[in-house]
């Protein structure tokens, strides 16, 4: 989801001090990006502010919409990269309140399907996790894919052919006026790597959580699944190095990291952000990459794929 296009007022001087005096909670000023994503490069946000609950996220999300300050949700990380540059606004954060996990029936194992409630502040493996425990099956895609739910949700979040939008019933979100729906699929869109909605007063939205539609299943067999996902990524992907997953978009009908390699780009560095030698749609941090080494591989990237094979490959991260 966009979330910055009509919210355009960076933090100045007068607007961080509206903002201490309007928010109560605690406020990190210049908090360094870095730390926030799994990239591990990137500039300093003007301001973070961890949201404890729905009716704080409410009243904070009326008050930006209203003062026209630019502001970007994030999960965990891993799918962001800010610029070195900064970003000029207000990064929220969904704390404690937003990590519930709850069916909404009893699960007996004897129904066909079951819907269960995810705050958008759980990890994914963390809700996995627990789908495991309680023997649900229809997540298993999911293993090995950090970041949150609310992440997952609005990346629309897949492997082996899966997509977290198959698998979700309702989608929970808290409006720029500060409204608080719940859309099933005749609002909310779902494609490749991305969520979008119908209707464009939704837009800007803060995903709170999601309501998942999973069935009871073998325990055994779905924890076999997971290893088995497990292990074929330990297998194909730089385990251990930083990085944001595959960086860009797979085009129709190809893949980005078969272009790259053809290209002869595996190894190719700028600073110390380098394509990664195992897979080449990965861009990994050597140690002390900034975001703009970053930036410039992957316009390097772009470029020299598009000479060789006429395809502009577009970024998966999403650029803050
Ligand atoms: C090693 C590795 C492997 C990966 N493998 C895969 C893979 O196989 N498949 C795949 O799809 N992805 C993969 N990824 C990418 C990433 O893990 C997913 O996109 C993940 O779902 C992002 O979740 P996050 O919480 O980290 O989101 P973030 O990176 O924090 O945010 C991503 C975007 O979603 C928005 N956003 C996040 N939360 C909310 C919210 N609550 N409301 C509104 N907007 C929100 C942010 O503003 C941002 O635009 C991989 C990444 C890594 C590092």
């Amino acid at each position: 989801m966009a979330e910055s296009k009509t919210q355009q007022r960076g933090l100045g001087k007068e607007l961080r001090e509206a903002l201490a005096s309007f928010w109560d909670g605690s406020v990190r000023w210049d908090a360094p990006m870095a730390e926030y994503c799994t990239l591990r490069a990137g500039g300093r946000a003007a301001a973070m502010v961890v949201v404890d609950d729905q009716a704080g996220l409410s009243r904070l999300i009326k008050w930006l919409t209203a003062q026209d300050i630019r502001r970007r949700v994030i999960g965990r990380g891993s799918n962001i990269l800010v610029s070195s540059r900064g970003f000029d606004g207000v990064v929220i954060v969904l704390g404690r309140g937003f990590c519930e996990i709850k069916p909404e029936q009893a699960l007996t194992g004897e129904a066909e399907k079951y819907l269960v409630r995810a705050g958008a502040g759980c990890s994914a493996a963390g809700f996995l996790g627990w789908c495991v425990r309680q023997g649900l099956t229809g997540l298993e895609f999911m293993a090995g894919i950090p970041g949150s739910v609310g992440g997952a949700v609005c990346m629309n979040a897949g492997a082996w052919g899966k997509e977290t939008g198959q698998v979700v019933e309702t989608v929970c979100l808290v409006d720029r006026r500060g409204g608080y729906h719940e859309l099933g699929e005749d609002t909310v869109v779902f494609a490749y790597r991305s969520m979008q909605f119908k209707k464009p007063e939704y837009e800007q939205s803060i995903v709170t959580g999601a309501v998942f539609r999973l069935r009871p299943g073998n325990q055994r067999q779905i924890i076999e699944t997971c290893r088995r996902h497990v292990a074929a990524r330990k297998e194909k992907q730089p385990a251990g190095a930083a990085s944001a997953g595959s960086f860009f978009k797979n085009p129709p009908g190809d893949s980005a990291g078969r272009l790259i390699e053809a290209a002869g780009l595996k190894g190719l560095r700028r600073g110390e952000a380098m394509v990664s030698e195992k897979h080449a749609n990965f861009i990994v941090n050597m140690g002390n990459a900034t975001a703009d080494d970053i930036m410039a591989l992957a316009r390097e990237v772009q470029s020299r794929v598009f000479e060789q094979s006429g395809i502009h490959l577009e970024p998966e991260v999403h650029l803050l």
